[in-house]
């Protein structure tokens, strides 16, 4: 087993504090409470034959008990559950999901094998025979990760005791498979993270079955080429080969067993996946994909502004990916790219009043952001969405034997339980730059190392104790070796400012950030029709769902970014063209009405 250079600190460990993410936490406890668990149950009892409650149905859209995928939300459920337990204390939370483990329990004891799902076994024969059928495995990983996190986060022992059978009948169904007629099928049908959470369960039981089960998910076909550095994710060979939300966590699963084996080839194919995503596939947001897929090659980002770049679900398996390998590695790029991540996606993905999800995060001029019904949607993305929100302490602070690494300008506390250290961290950044670290408890000799974000093309100034401290330029990470003492006092100076990313397949495109933030321009709601939608996105949507903007031309000095003016509106700015004016401010802000993010330079500029 792998033992890891950096660790981030449990989640019970840090508390978010006032802010941007704190408030999006919150907006999701409500949301979250306001689902009913006996509707989420309500399938899988059907599948078990056991009586629903009278008066219950299932939810509709993805979770209704015709839709293939029914089941997919429970799980997601059950982690979100676990880790709002662990964040905040929550007990309603872990009342929630003690009792759903409890009635899941017993749906699987109807089968004598451990199976454990809101859909027949019988798609399992189909989808191994013919690679017919929706996800199932998908929606397995879903559930057992459901299941590992009940326990790892709330301490749930039937959760584990469910997992192990899930993992028994999985795996005894994999030994009967061909592995070479496997490989075959493997290119019509859509895994997820199987391999992910059966790497987890070998991790956490030791039994070496799961490992052989997980190894077994290895598709043969992305992994090889990742691990002779050949990017052909843009490539149709077969049906799901570029399927962003397949693929990504695949490589999760790679990483996770590099981390059970020490196999440094898993580890060589998934950085070498995590550079040409986050790095040549990804637009200034962080987010990935077009209509779930890559369908161009690397660099190449300007056919594909369009309402379905970014599905979000893609950006929660990149954070984990990022999360990963900056364990591994401490390499800044990771850090900055999380970051990237969470602000402009992440934090962007959630409506701020009623705390529904988006599934693509446009990038059509002048669209806008759809949310999900609450009852009808339950697509992909609100599953992964319901745990983004109470995932916002996971990567804030990471630690080492004596290293302390603050990488992200997050209000929070965290306990450093071995250091007998407290550290809170106390900041409106965004909207301001400075960040202050106070540091209590009885701590003693550290070093507390600071990330220098890639935007901080001046560094950061740091105090401590009101001193200035020297710090030499260009580095990653500043890093503050002494004896810590209770009440010490960490000042940073972070300034943000503007800069310009260019597509980097047409130098006329570009977008405007402010310190890590995407900006974008606030277009108001004239023309637009509802924001709430249970359409899937897989289909266009009718013509009066399409904005009809173009992109906006400016007339501006590429050079300079003096023509983005400062408003006395925290985190507002004004463009000033020659033709029009536009406010912009942070993406992640805007909602309920129409926006541009990127912006096209005038044709005839020189
Ligand atoms: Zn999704």
């Amino acid at each position: 087993m792998k033992t890891m250079k950096f660790k981030p600190f449990d989640i019970q460990d840090v508390r978010l504090l006032d802010g941007p993410f704190k408030a999006a936490h919150e907006v999701n406890i409500a949301y979250m409470f306001r689902l009913n668990p006996e509707r989420l149950l309500a399938t899988f009892r059907e599948n078990a034959g056991i009586p629903t409650p009278a008066g219950i149905k299932a939810y509709a859209g993805w979770e209704s008990p015709d839709c293939d995928l029914r089941g997919h939300t429970t799980g997601h459920y059950l982690t979100a559950l676990s880790l709002l337990f662990a964040t905040d204390n929550n007990l309603e939370a872990q009342q929630r999901l003690n009792y759903m483990i409890k009635e899941l329990e017993q749906c699987q004891d109807k089968f004598s094998n451990g199976y454990l799902s809101a859909f027949p076994e019988k798609v399992f024969d189909v989808i191994e025979t013919s690679g017919e059928g929706w996800a199932p495995h998908y929606t397995i990983h879903k559930l057992l990760q459901g299941m590992l996190d009940a326990n790892i986060y709330a301490g749930n022992k039937t959760a584990l005791t469910c997992a192990v059978k899930m993992g028994d009948w999985l795996s005894n169904r994999c030994d009967k498979l061909e592995r070479a007629e496997w490989q075959k099928l493997f290119d019509k049908i859509e895994t997820g993270g199987i391999c992910e959470s059966l790497a987890n369960l070998f991790l956490m039981t030791g039994d070496k079955k799961y490992l052989k089960t997980a190894e077994f998910f290895v598709q043969y076909s992305k992994y090889y080429p990742a691990l002779k550095g050949i990017d052909q994710l843009d490539n149709p060979i077969t049906g799901n080969y570029h399927h962003c939300n397949t693929t990504i966590p695949q490589f999760i699963g790679l990483f996770r067993l590099y981390q059970a084996t020490g196999n440094s080839d898993y580890l060589q194919a998934t950085k070498f996946f995590w550079h040409q995503v986050a790095l040549h596939r990804s637009y200034a947001s962080g987010g990935t994909g077009f209509h779930e897929h890559w369908n161009y090659g690397p660099d190449s980002l300007s056919h594909e502004l369009d309402y379905q770049a970014q599905e979000t679900c893609c950006s929660y398996n990149m954070l984990k990916l990022s999360k990963d390998l900056f364990c591994e590695e401490a390499n800044p790029v990771y850090a900055d790219h999380y970051e990237r991540v969470l602000y402009n996606h992440i934090l962007a993905s959630q409506h701020p009043e009623n705390g529904r999800m988006i599934y693509m995060l446009s990038l059509r001029p002048g669209h806008w952001k759809m949310f999900g019904n609450e009852d009808d949607a339950f697509w992909c993305c609100q599953g992964t969405g319901i745990e983004n929100h109470n995932r916002y302490g996971e990567a804030i602070y990471f630690k080492g034997e004596d290293e302390l690494l603050v990488n992200l300008f997050i209000a929070s506390k965290v306990s450093w339980k071995e250091k007998n250290v407290e550290i809170t961290q106390q900041t409106n950044f965004p909207a301001g730059n400075i960040s202050i670290l106070k540091i209590s408890g009885h701590p003693g000799n550290f070093d507390l190392r600071i990330r220098v974000p890639y935007w901080a093309k001046d560094g950061i100034l740091v105090k401590v104790n009101g001193l200035t401290l020297e710090t030499g330029a260009g580095a990653s990470f500043i890093s503050i070796k002494r004896n810590w003492k209770n009440n010490d006092e960490v000042e940073l100076d972070i300034p943000l400012s503007t800069h310009l990313e260019f597509l980097p397949d047409d130098a006329s495109k570009f977008a405007i950030l402010y310190g890590p933030l995407v900006m974008a321009a606030e277009l108001g709601k004239s023309g637009m029709p509802s924001i709430y939608t249970n359409n899937n996105y897989y289909n266009p949507p009718p013509d009066s769902f399409l904005s009809k903007d173009t992109m906006p031309e400016v007339d501006i000095v590429t050079s300079k970014t003096d023509w983005i003016v400062e408003t006395e509106k925290p985190l507002h700015f004004m463009i000033a063209d020659k033709q029009k004016e536009f406010m912009i401010k942070p993406l992640y802000s805007i909602y309920d009405q129409k926006y541009h993010v990127y912006w096209q330079l005038k044709r005839d500029n020189p």
